[in-house]
C-alpha cells in the first residue's frame, strides 16, 4: 500500500521526461534550419533524430512564410500600374509570352522569379501563388531527398535512409530563404523603388528596350551571379548537413561473397571453389583482385588525372579493380573537384562563346560577361543535380535488389561518376559554338542540297536534345557498369 505512490510519482516523472524529451526534439528539429547556418553538420545530427511530423509541421511554416512573401510582392507589384514585362530581355531567348517558371528560375533568384512568374500568369488569382509555391517546393524537396541518397547511404535498410533524407532538404531551407528570398526580395524592391520614376517614363514613351541605364544591367548581372553562386553555397551547406545525418553506428559489413554470383563464402575453403558458379574463391579473397585506381592508392594531381581519364574511356576494367571498403571519403573528394573544375570550365566556356560572337562585331558589353559567367555556374549546377539524381537511383536500384548486396560500395562509385560530366559538357559547349558561328552557313548549305527548310531547322533544332538523350542512355550504362562491378566485393 505504502510503495503505491510513490509508483504513482515514479511514473509521472517517468511522462514528464517523456514529454519534455518530445518537446526538446521538435525545438531542434524546428532550429536546425537556423542552426545549419552556423554548424551545418551539427544541424544535421539534430535533424536525423527528430521526428518526420516536426519537419512537415516546419515545412508547412517555411511555406506559408513564403507565400505571405509571394502575395506581399505580387500585392506591391499590382499597386502599380506597371507591366514591365522585361524579363526576356535580359534571358534574350524566351518571348514574353511563352516565358515559364524554369526560364525564370534560371535567370533569377527568389524574389524576381515571383515578379516574373506574376507577369506571365497574369489572369492567376492572388491567392493561387501559395499552391504554385508548394508544388515548387514539394517537387524541389524530392529532388535534394534523391540528390543526398549516394551521400548519406551505408548500408541500412533504405527506408530509414530516405527517411533521414527526407527531413535534409527542410534543414537547407534557413540558408535557401534568407539568401534567395530575403536577399532576392530586397534587391528586386530597391531596384523597383530606384526606377519607379524611370519606369513610368518608359512605359509612357512605349520603349521595348527598358531602362537601358548601366548600372541596372550590371546589377541584374551581379543578382543572376548572386542566385547561381547561392545554390552552390545551398549545395555545399547540404553536403556538409548530410555528413551529419550519417547513421552513427554503420550497419554490419556484409560477409565475403563470391566476386562471380555473390554466393556466400563463409563456409567455403579458402582454396576451393564457389559451389554455386565454379569460381575459385581464391580470386574473390584476393585482395589482389582490388588493387584500387591510381587516385585511391596515392592522392595528388596526377593520379587525379590519370585516374579521371582513364575512368572516362574504360569504365568496365576501372570499376572492376575499385576499391569498395571505406574509400567513400576518397570518392566525395574525387567529385567535389571535378566539380569544381566544372563549373570553372563551364562558366568560361559561356563567357567565351558570349566573347567569341561579340569582339569580332566589337558588341561587347561587361554586364553580359558576368550573366555568362552565373549561366555557367547554373550549368554545373544542373549537372550536379543530374549527376546526383542518377546514383541516387543506382543506388536504390542496388538496394532493392537484396540485402546481401553492399550499397556502400555503389554509393562510393557514383562519385567517380562525376568524371562522365565533362562529356556532356564538351559536347553542348562543341554544339553552341557550331551553332553560333556556322549554324546559318549550315543551314543553308542543306536547304541548298534539297532539304526542305522546316526539315532542316527541326533536325538542327533537336540535334542539341538528341545528343543529350544519347550521353543520358550512355550514363546509364556506365551506372550499370559500375553497379555490376561493385556489388559483390569484398575489398
Ligand atoms: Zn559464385
Amino acid at each position: 500500500m505504502r510503495t503505491r505512490p510513490e509508483h504513482a510519482h515514479s511514473a509521472g516523472n517517468r511522462q514528464q521526461r517523456r514529454a519534455l524529451g518530445a518537446i526538446a526534439r521538435l525545438a531542434a528539429g524546428l532550429a536546425a534550419p537556423w542552426v545549419a547556418l552556423v554548424r551545418p553538420t551539427a544541424a544535421g545530427r539534430m535533424v536525423a533524430g527528430a521526428g518526420l511530423p516536426t519537419i512537415i509541421a516546419g515545412l508547412l511554416v517555411m511555406w506559408a512564410l513564403l507565400s505571405a512573401e509571394a502575395i506581399l510582392l505580387l500585392a506591391w507589384d499590382q499597386t502599380r500600374s506597371l507591366r514591365p514585362s522585361l524579363s526576356w530581355r535580359w534571358t534574350g531567348i524566351v518571348p514574353p509570352e511563352q516565358r515559364s517558371l524554369d526560364s525564370a528560375i534560371i535567370v533569377r533568384p527568389l524574389g524576381e522569379v515571383l515578379l516574373s512568374w506574376n507577369h506571365s500568369w497574369e489572369s492567376t488569382p492572388l491567392l493561387l501563388a501559395p499552391l504554385m509555391i508548394g508544388a515548387w517546393a514539394v517537387g524541389c524537396h524530392l529532388a535534394g531527398t534523391l540528390c543526398l541518397v549516394p551521400r548519406t547511404y551505408r548500408g541500412e535498410r533504405l527506408g530509414e535512409t530516405l527517411r533521414t533524407n527526407l527531413k535534409l532538404p527542410w534543414v537547407c531551407l534557413g540558408l535557401a530563404s534568407l539568401v534567395l528570398g530575403v536577399g532576392g526580395s530586397a534587391l528586386v524592391i530597391g531596384v523597383d523603388q530606384r526606377d519607379l520614376v524611370q519606369a513610368r517614363h518608359w512605359v509612357a514613351t512605349g520603349s521595348t528596350w527598358g531602362f537601358g541605364s548601366d548600372w541596372w544591367e550590371y546589377l541584374f548581372a551581379g543578382t543572376l551571379l548572386f542566385g547561381m553562386l547561392s545554390i552552390w553555397l545551398v549545395v555545399a551547406q547540404a553536403e556538409r548537413v548530410a555528413l551529419g545525418a550519417v547513421p552513427a553506428q554503420p550497419p554490419e559489413p556484409v560477409g565475403p561473397r563470391c566476386v562471380g554470383c555473390g554466393y556466400s563464402l563463409e563456409h567455403v575453403p579458402a582454396d576451393g571453389r564457389c559451389p554455386e558458379c565454379g569460381e575459385s574463391t581464391d580470386k574473390s579473397l584476393s585482395p589482389l583482385t582490388r588493387p584500387g585506381l591510381v587516385w585511391q592508392v596515392r592522392g595528388g594531381a596526377v593520379p587525379f588525372v590519370r585516374t579521371a581519364w582513364s575512368l572516362l574511356w574504360r569504365p568496365s576494367g576501372n570499376y572492376a579493380r575499385l576499391l569498395t571498403r571505406d574509400h567513400e571519403e576518397r570518392s566525395w573528394i574525387f567529385e567535389r573537384v571535378q566539380f569544381a573544375l566544372l563549373t570553372v570550365a563551364s562558366a568560361t566556356a559561356m563567357a567565351g562563346l558570349y566573347l567569341s560572337a561579340a569582339v569580332p562585331d566589337r558588341s561587347v558589353e561587361a554586364w553580359l560577361v558576368i550573366a555568362m559567367l552565373g549561366m555557367g555556374v547554373w550549368f554545373a549546377f544542373c549537372g550536379w543535380a543530374g549527376h546526383r539524381g542518377m546514383g541516387g537511383l543506382g543506388v536504390i536500384v542496388a538496394a532493392l535488389r537484396g540485402p546481401t548486396i553492399d550499397g556502400r560500395a555503389l554509393a562510393g562509385a557514383v562519385g567517380y561518376e562525376s568524371v562522365f560530366l565533362w562529356s556532356f559538357f564538351l559536347f553542348n559547349f562543341a554544339a553552341a559554338f557550331i551553332g553560333i558561328h556556322a549554324g546559318e552557313d549550315i543551314e543553308e548549305y542543306l536547304v541548298a542540297s534539297g532539304h526542305a527548310r522546316s526539315f532542316v531547322q527541326l533536325l538542327l533544332g533537336s540535334g542539341v536534345f538528341l545528343g543529350n538523350l544519347a550521353l543520358s542512355l550512355l550514363w546509364c550504362r556506365r551506372y550499370l557498369i559500375a553497379y555490376r562491378a561493385v556489388r559483390w566485393a569484398n575489398f
